[in-house]
C-alpha cells in the first residue's frame, strides 16, 4: 500500500506502520507470559488484544497522526486508513487462534459494542494460506524493490536499503526498468513543507 502513490521515504514508512499499529494491542502478551505462574498474574493479552487497536476509535488516532506527521497529508492519512483498515479484514480472514479462538473484531468500539466481526471461513493464523499470501508479498516485495529502487529496509537502514537494491540489480539487471536514480537523501530532521 506504501507503494500505491508516489510518497516521500517518511510518508510511506508512515502508512506502513498504520498497517502494523493495530497489533500494539498484542503487547500485553509479554507481560502475561511472563507472569503466568506468578501470584498475580497480569491478562492484559487476553484481555486486551483486538479490544484496544482493532477498533474504530484507535483508527481515528492512528489516521490522524498520519495525517499530522507526513509531508503529503491527505494521501497519506488516506493510506494509511486503508492499510489499516486491510489490517483488520486480514485478522478476520485469516488468524484464527490456536485454539480455535476467532478473535472477534469488535470494530465500532469504544463507540458501540453492536459490530464483532468474524467469517465462519476463517483459516487459522499458521494456515498454508498466509504461508502462500507471505510468499506472493514478499515476491512482490522483491520486485517493486528491483524496479523502484527502494525497499521497506529504508525503514530501518537506508544504506543497508541500498546495499539490498544494488545486490538485486546487479543478479537480475537493472537495465530494462529504466528506474530513477534515487531521490537525493532529505536532511534528518524538519524539510521544507513540514510544520
Ligand atoms: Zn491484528
Amino acid at each position: 500500500m506504501a507503494n500505491a502513490a508516489a510518497l516521500e521515504r517518511r510518508d510511506r514508512a508512515i502508512v506502513t506502520l498504520a498497517g502494523v499499529a493495530p497489533d500494539l494491542d498484542g503487547l500485553g502478551a509479554l507481560p502475561e507470559l511472563l507472569t503466568r505462574h506468578s501470584a498475580h498474574p497480569l491478562d492484559w493479552f487476553s484481555r486486551y488484544h483486538h479490544v484496544l487497536g482493532h477498533t474504530l476509535g484507535f483508527e481515528l488516532v492512528v489516521t490522524g497522526a498520519a495525517f499530522l506527521l507526513a509531508t503529503r497529508r491527505w494521501k497519506t492519512a488516506a493510506l494509511a486508513c486503508v492499510t489499516f483498515h486491510l489490517h483488520l479484514l486480514c485478522d478476520v480472514v485469516g488468524a484464527r487462534g490456536p485454539d480455535g479462538d476467532q478473535w472477534p473484531i469488535p470494530y465500532l468500539l469504544p463507540f458501540s459494542r453492536a459490530w464483532q466481526w468474524t467469517w465462519s471461513g476463517q483459516w487459522a493464523l499458521n494456515g498454508w494460506q498466509n504461508f502462500a499470501i507471505t510468499g506472493a508479498a514478499l515476491a512482490g516485495m522483491f520486485y517493486l524493490a528491483w524496479s523502484r529502487g527502494y525497499s521497506p529496509l529504508e525503514m530501518v537502514s537506508p544504506r543497508a536499503d541500498a546495499a539490498f537494491v544494488a545486490a538485486l540489480r546487479e543478479r537480475f539487471g537493472a537495465g530494462k526498468v529504466g528506474a530513477p536514480p534515487r531521490p537525493a537523501r532529505q536532511p534528518a530532521g524538519l524539510k521544507e513543507g513540514d510544520e
